[in-house]
């Protein structure tokens, strides 16, 4: 009897052991079919958490208790600065506010992505960071980056060189001219964008603002409830698809 109980446990452990094993070899098959094809990550919040420390900020500045699910669109920012009546230009605020140095540099990474960036960087795949982001916040951009992932030189990076304008226009430009197969964003608009000018499969990182989007063809989204907000997972679902 006790020896039926001790190959019962010793059963469970190694299944249990197995299933934890699941997500990373279906990773390291992902990578190793990665390898004749191209990747590129949005940078906020595909990467960044930039919206999450903006909440955090903003609730510390104004003494509000909003969360990243109240979060509805890339502009909510500045639907709340609307509130502050003292604020004559809430877009400008908002702006302003998103693109500072304590939210661009102070925000975590999405969930996984350090993890995933690493093993990525370890296989030796050379995927590419793109952001429409403007051009004179490079410097902010690499400084993140190079605190928390320093093993990528700046030939990873696909940013605007100068400028204060957000342009959607200069990713699909980076998408087309690197010939990018699987592109990781978040932002509905900017995934039609993709879609409709270049030939990359959108791999959505789920985020409260982008739960309603869909697309008909070369889409890619979890649908496990953990998936929210999470890099990781994102990338999962994109190992899946490359098995089958
Ligand atoms: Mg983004």
């Amino acid at each position: 009897m006790v020896i039926f109980f001790i190959a019962k446990a010793l059963e469970l452990i190694t299944e249990s052991r197995f299933c934890d094993r699941i997500p990373e070899m279906i990773i390291e098959r992902a990578i190793e079919n990665l390898r004749s094809r191209k990747v590129s990550f949005d940078i906020d919040n595909t990467v960044v958490d930039t919206y999450g420390r903006a909440v955090d900020v903003y609730n510390w500045f104004l003494g509000t208790n909003y969360r990243i699910a109240d979060v509805k669109s890339n502009w909510q920012l500045a639907e709340w600065f609307k509130n502050d009546t003292s604020v004559e230009d809430p877009l400008a605020a908002a702006r302003n506010f998103y693109n500072s140095r304590v939210v661009m540099v102070q925000a975590n990474p999405v969930a996984g992505a350090i993890s995933i960036l690493s093993r990525i960087h370890k296989a030796r795949l050379n995927p590419y960071f793109l952001s429409a982001r403007p051009g004179s916040k490079r410097p902010l951009t690499f400084e993140w980056f190079g605190y928390w992932t320093p093993w990528f030189d700046r030939n990873s990076f696909l940013l605007q060189e100068e400028g204060d304008q957000v342009n959607p226009g200069f990713k699909v430009e980076s998408i087309n001219s690197q010939c990018i197969d699987y592109h990781f964003e978040d932002i509905p608009e900017d995934a039609t964008i993709i879609h409709n000018n270049t030939q990359a499969t959108i791999v959505m990182v789920n985020q409260p603002w982008n739960q309603d989007f869909s697309l008909d063809s070369r889409f890619i989204r979890s649908t496990d409830p953990k998936s929210m907000s999470s890099l990781a997972y994102a990338f999962l679902e994109l190992a899946k698809s490359l098995q089958q």
